[in-house]
């Protein structure tokens, strides 16, 4: 068979070589050894959680060793393409502080090794498959649909394993003239790799994987399709040639890709292009309601969504430091010993990332927040928080307009050796501090349960006849412990907790019904400090009124 004159049958356009491009490409001018590293994202519109945490360990890898890390577009899927797609995923990784230093982005592309999306790529997927071709290495195939259908139907009944390979692999030594009859009728072949492995006994290969260490497993034997009808890769193919010609060092992607690694290992020896270091990350998992550990799911879990994170003003520092939690094993560690220290310093590694499925948990990543919000100033707050609002609730906005105001709110308590840590999110902080805005106070808790409604009255009464605004804070929480005393209320708890029936209750209980009529709530930061920065109007007015409604 001349399978030169195949090729050249199957891909006439064809007229650069693959050394042409092995030229157009040459060696990245790095240090040996330097990781090049890539996101490749399908353009459908949705970016996840999994997509930032692979994404997080491509840029940590590259910049954290001078190297580069690079956007690729893989749109060869026409169904699944959604415009301003591209967009989504440069907007929401920017977000958390993710940036790529080549390939597509929304000035256009930028690098030397492009072009970025893969559906502009199409002869070079075509040079090196007509390669293979002449090589005998490939072939076209024109089996229909309904052939196809037929022998997975007849596979199933023999119990064999599915798949177009050894005898069921119907077109793999058609002649010329076989191929040429076809064509002339019209048809359009797709391109199968003419696999070497043996479909009755396959042998073991050895892959190195940076996460996993060395994988071996059983070798590809399927014909699989590298170039499909319309000309365009498969994902496959497309891999093996735009790894190679970007001179990545490091694939970085999902564990869902480890069942065809056989496949590119075979198509990386078949093209003769050196492997590279595979990097297989473990899916991200949670606990859900029933305390069963389970796939994130698109459908059931709108945290999986990057959006979700946006929407609720989650600090990306935040999010960063959190990843940082589940990628390593030993980042806590390194934390606890380096408080202050920013958190790209940290020696991120592969070797300590979990194989068997990172642990995805809300309620840690809120607390990591609350950790990483407590050490940001309150201007910079007071700007993410009103960044925030601006997008996602802009009708608040004429009342975080006076910047002094917040700013005094958001730092309450937030001094000191043990600083209040009440913020987790841009929405969350809204919340927390919105018993500042008159409009948004509420009555959201009860008078605690020691305190009567009559007694309730007369401490709201007594308080507001002895108010002094330019009281300072001891002479001011003895005043309430004064008037508690004379309504049978014990100056102390621990008074109290001794001798409960000596009381009715203790002078927490008398403070908490001063809590609620400024607060609305049960719990809040001091509330001296508070009275101070509502000043001495509102401050008396919300006594009455809470007084009044009793
Ligand atoms: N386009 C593939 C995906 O979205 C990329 C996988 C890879 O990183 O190789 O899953």
């Amino acid at each position: 068979m001349d399978y030169q004159k195949l090729a050249d049958l199957l891909f006439p356009d064809i007229d650069k070589t693959p050394e042409d491009y092995e030229a157009m490409y040459p060696a990245r001018d790095l240090p040996a050894g330097t990781p090049v590293t890539r996101l490749g994202p399908s353009p459908t519109g949705f970016i996840h959680l999994g997509n930032l945490y692979g994404a997080f360990v491509d840029e940590r890898l590259a910049h954290q060793h001078g190297g580069l890390f690079l956007l690729r577009i893989e749109d060869t899927d026409d169904k699944r393409f959604v415009e301003g797609a591209v967009e989504t995923v440069i907007d929401s990784l920017d977000y958390f502080g993710i940036h790529f230093d080549e390939g597509a982005s929304k000035e256009g592309e930028i690098g030397d090794y492009g072009p970025y999306h893969q559906s502009d790529r199409g002869p070079l997927y075509r040079c090196f498959a007509k390669k293979l071709v002449a090589e005998g290495k490939a072939y076209p195939c024109f089996m229909t649909e309904e052939e196809i259908a037929a022998i997975r139907a007849e596979q199933e009944s023999q119990k064999l394993t599915p798949g177009i390979y050894g005898s069921f692999a119907k077109c793999r030594d058609l002649t010329i003239e076989e191929v040429q009859a076809h064509l002339d009728a019209g048809e359009t072949p797709v391109i199968r790799l003419r696999s070497q492995g043996n479909p009755e006994e396959p042998a073991q290969i050895h892959v190195q994987d940076a996460i996993r260490g060395e994988l071996t497993m059983p070798e590809n034997f399927q014909d699989v399709v590298i170039i499909k009808t319309m000309g365009l890769p498969t994902y496959h193919f497309a891999h093996a040639c735009d790894d190679h010609l970007m001179r990545v060092t490091h694939v970085i992607r999902g564990e869902e890709w480890l069942s065809s690694l056989p496949i590119h290992y075979e198509l990386f020896t078949a093209l003769g292009f050196e492997v590279p270091m595979y990097c297989h990350t473990a899916v991200l998992m949670k606990v859900d309601e029933n305390g069963n550990k389970r796939k994130l799911s698109k459908r059931k879990d709108p945290e999986l969504a990057l959006d979700f994170y946006k929407e609720l003003g989650y600090h990306p520092l935040a999010v960063r430091e959190y990843l940082l939690t589940i990628l390593n094993s030993n980042y806590e560690e390194w934390r606890m010993a380096n408080p202050d220290t920013d958190c790209d310093e940290f020696p991120f590694t592969l070797e300590k990332m979990s194989t068997s499925g990172a642990l995805f948990d809300i309620a840690k990543l809120n607390d990591v927040s609350k950790d990483v919000l407590v050490k940001i100033p309150a201007k910079e707050l007071y700007d993410f928080l009103t960044g925030w609002a601006k997008t996602y609730k802009p009708e608040v906005l004429p009342l975080l307009e006076d910047e002094d105001y917040i700013l005094k709110i958001l730092d309450l308590g937030r001094s000191g050796n043990k600083p209040r840590k009440d913020f987790v999110s841009a929405s969350q902080m809204f919340d927390f501090i919105s018993y500042f805005f008159d409009d948004y106070y509420k009555l959201e808790d009860e008078i605690p349960e020691q305190v009567s409604q009559e007694d309730a009255a007369k401490i709201l009464d007594a308080y507001l006849a002895t108010y002094d605004h330019s009281d300072e804070q001891p002479v001011w929480f003895d005043k309430i412990r004064t008037l508690g005393t004379e309504l049978g209320y014990a100056a102390k708890p621990k008074d109290f907790k001794k001798n409960p029936d000596d009381y009715k209750g203790h002078v927490g209980h008398v403070s908490g019904v001063i809590r609620l009529a400024i607060v609305g709530r049960a719990s809040s930061p001091d509330v001296w400090e508070i009275q101070q920065i509502l000043g001495e109007e509102r401050t008396k007015a919300r006594i009455a009124k809470m007084r009044k409604n009793l």
